[in-house]
């Protein structure tokens, strides 16, 4: 037998009693202490060890138990029939591993269907209706034993007091119905509720599935009426079904349910196959932003009833029902290092080195901790587990440290007082959170220079990675990005795995980057706050690099979008002798530096949006503000923070604010974020 190490059996310990803390919290206080992608993850990770070392697993574990004995002024009930959890997937690899492992109890090549449902993100109920009649409304609670909220489950407008007698008769049901389905509180509500309990100074809920949950264990039926619950229908047993044999198939215990008088949600699929399934988990990974209720992902059934039968159950969960979840933005992950790395403007910034974890679609093992400041507020250390975001086009961040799971031997991290490149003394100026290396001549800063001159947005010379301005730089060939420009194929043929045929193409590559136009050239040259957008807006009024070299703050502050901190910084990069050398050299190597007809007539064209004025509210559905902003710059549109008679667009998101008000007032057109894209595009 394998000999378990004293520091698993520590993590499974730690896993244990933190996740059992967190779910207390979660189903019987209503008040969550983690992220639910959080617990997820956590949770994996203590079942990954449990089924490695299955001797490790205990009966209390939060693997083998379904939810909480809830601790309540409610009477308990017991089901008749337990109320399962469901096991949760997070990709399409593990749909298909799931769909492998139940064919193994099944002859081979089985032909099935998959039901796909929505996953609602609310609080499974059993309701009993005996003679048509509502008998009993019950929570699930660990499984076996649910509170009894008949009363609260009565003020719910979905679930219907009787049932549609004429559906009853003509299925000759009998007396015993059990409708099993989802109670959820519709987004809208909810915020209305912690809007409300903002004002009355109580603690908000977390999510809408604890505010639902809140809300059915009321103990005044008067509150749960006036909070607008709602309900979902998925599951119908009926006493004796299987001689009745009334459904055979999950899709037709919807449409039952349907007749029976529940709500049952529409976005309902049949599928025939594990691409239609994907497929519709694809399309409703997007899609569910829109709905007025929280969906965390989508639950796959196997359709055939008789299958479902002969599957049965595991411990925990059905056999023939997968929660396909979408994948979470946070999780937890150990730090196992921290490192500073040198940015192209001398700023140290360290970077937390983690085991790699899944995030938003991808694997992360680096994230930003920013700089002292923050890893001092976060109390960060080194062996911590923290939770990691990365949330779009963000870099990933670590947003909190999980103390609770903090080994004993942790260590500290302490900013280098040299730079770790050059080992010049660094800086932290008065009132600056970051600290720099300023030595210029720091082949860190040199390096990251080159790698944004090459970069898409700014020269866009192909060809020349990473690993290839390592080379360069360290072999002393290039000291500036003016030394591109002398490198001759002949000397890049001494450089690792360079052959003539590359060499020649990459000095042909640098060549061409002598036509990008002048906007490109300034923002190549990294000046600090000086973006693509900001060296459009500056080349625009500075029609050559002589007369931005010449121009007052003041000047540069005139320009619609600049302000002072650009402005100052432009104004001193310019005032920097070696800026000035570098800028003469471009300029002999034939560098645009200037505007050609030309490019001022590509420009032009590309400003579609010239002469408008936009303005934007509320939350757009992919485009952050910032970027929505300046794609609308980029073409030539004005954005404003109000709107007045001069707006000629308002671009409008969820949750608009009072300039949707205002626009309809004024008549001002409006846009989504499709047609506002559109009209960039066309
Ligand atoms: P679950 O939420 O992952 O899935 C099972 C539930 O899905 C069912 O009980 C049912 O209520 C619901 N459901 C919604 N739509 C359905 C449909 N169409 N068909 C069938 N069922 C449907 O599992 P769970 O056991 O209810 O809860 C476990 C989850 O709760 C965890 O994965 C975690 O995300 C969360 N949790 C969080 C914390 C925390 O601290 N944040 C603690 C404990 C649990």
């Amino acid at each position: 037998m394998e000999l378990i190490k004293p520091e698993v059996k520590q993590r499974v310990l730690e896993l244990r009693q933190l996740l059992q803390k967190a779910s207390y919290a979660y189903y019987v206080l209503d008040s969550p202490i983690m992220e639910d992608a959080v617990y997820d993850q956590l949770y994996r990770e203590l079942q990954n060890l449990e089924n490695q070392y299955p001797e490790l697993v205990t009966p209390d574990s939060p693997t083998q138990r379904v939810g909480e004995k809830p601790a309540t002024q409610f009477n308990s009930v017991r089901h008749n029939i337990p109320l399962y959890s469901l096991e949760n997937a997070f990709s399409i690899d593990e749909l298909l591993a799931w769909d492998q492992r139940w064919r193994r109890q099944l002859p081979p090549q089985t032909e099935v269907e998959y039901v796909c449902e929505l996953k609602i993100d609310g609080n499974a109920l059993a309701l009993t209706y005996e003679n048509g009649i509502l008998s009993r409304g019950a929570t699930r609670g660990d499984g076996v034993t649910g509170e009894d909220i008949t009363q609260n489950v009565r003020t719910i407008r979905s679930i219907p007091l009787r049932l549609n007698v004429e559906a009853l008769r003509a299925m000759s049901l009998t007396e015993r119905v059990e409708v099993r389905g989802e109670a959820f509180l519709p987004l809208d509500v909810f915020k209305q509720i912690n809007e409300e309990r903002q004002k009355a100074g109580e603690s908000l809920f977390a999510n809408p599935r604890n505010a639902a949950a809140g809300t059915l264990r009321q103990l005044d039926p008067r509150i749960v009426a006036q909070r607008r619950l709602d309900f979902f229908a998925y599951t119908l047993h009926i006493a004796g079904m299987d001689d009745a044999s009334i459904v055979n198939t999950q899709w037709e215990a919807l449409e039952l349910l349907q007749k029976l008088g529940f709500r049952v949600n529409p976005h309902r699929r049949l599928c025939t196959s594990l691409q239609e399934v994907a497929e519709y988990y694809q399309y409703w990974d997007t899609q569910r932003l829109n709905l007025p209720y929280m969906t965390d992902g989508v639950v796959v059934k196997l359709n055939s009833l008789k299958l479902q039968e002969q599957l049965g159950f595991t411990q925990k969960f059905p056999r023939w029902a997968l929660a396909l979840k979408y994948a979470p933005e946070e999780a937890p992950t150990r730090v196992e290092n921290i490192v500073v790395n040198v940015g192209r403007t001398g700023a140290l910034t360290p970077l937390a080195e983690l085991r790699p974890v899944q995030l938003a679609g991808t694997t992360v093992s680096r994230a930003t901790l920013h700089n002292a400041d923050r890893i001092a507020q976060l109390d960060i250390r080194i062996g911590d587990t923290v939770i990691v975001r990365k949330a779009g086009e963000i870099i990933p961040e670590v947003v909190r440290v999980l103390k609770e799971l903090r080994p004993p031997d942790t260590k500290t991290f302490v900013m280098p007082t040299h730079c770790p490149v050059c080992s010049s003394v660094v800086v932290r100026e008065m009132g600056e959170a970051v600290t720099r290396c300023v030595n210029a001549s720091c082949p860190a800063i040199l390096k990251a220079a080159i790698e944004h001159w090459v970069s898409r947005d700014a020269l866009d010379i192909r060809g020349i990675g990473e690993k290839l301005v390592h080379q360069l730089v360290d072999r002393g060939l290039v000291h500036s990005v003016a030394d591109l420009y002398d490198l001759t194929a002949d000397k890049l043929c001494e450089l690792e795995r360079m052959g003539k045929k590359s060499a020649e193409k990459l000095v042909d590559a640098i060549a061409q980057s002598k036509n990008q136009p002048w906007s490109r050239v300034l923002y190549g040259l990294g000046i600090r706050h000086v973006g693509s957008v900001n060296a459009q807006l500056l080349t625009q009024k500075f029609k050559n690099v002589e007369q931005l070299a010449a121009a007052r703050i003041s000047d540069i502050e005139g320009i619609y979008g600049i302000g002072r901190e650009i402005a100052e910084s432009v104004y001193q990069w310019f005032r920097i002798s070696a800026n000035q050398a570098l800028i003469e050299r471009l300029q002999t190597a034939g560098l645009q530096l200037a505007c050609t007809e030309e490019t001022q007539a590509v420009e032009k064209s590309n400003q579609k949006l010239a002469g408008k004025t936009f303005a934007i509210t509320g939350t757009l559905p992919t485009l952050k503000r910032d970027r929505a902003k300046a794609l609308i710059q980029k073409a030539g549109g004005k954005v404003t923070e109000s709107v007045s008679k001069k707006t000629d667009y308002l671009v409008v998101g969820e949750d608009a604010g009072s300039k949707l008000a205002k626009a309809q007032e004024l008549g001002i057109t409006q846009l989504s974020e499709a047609q506002l894209l559109e009209m960039l595009q066309q």
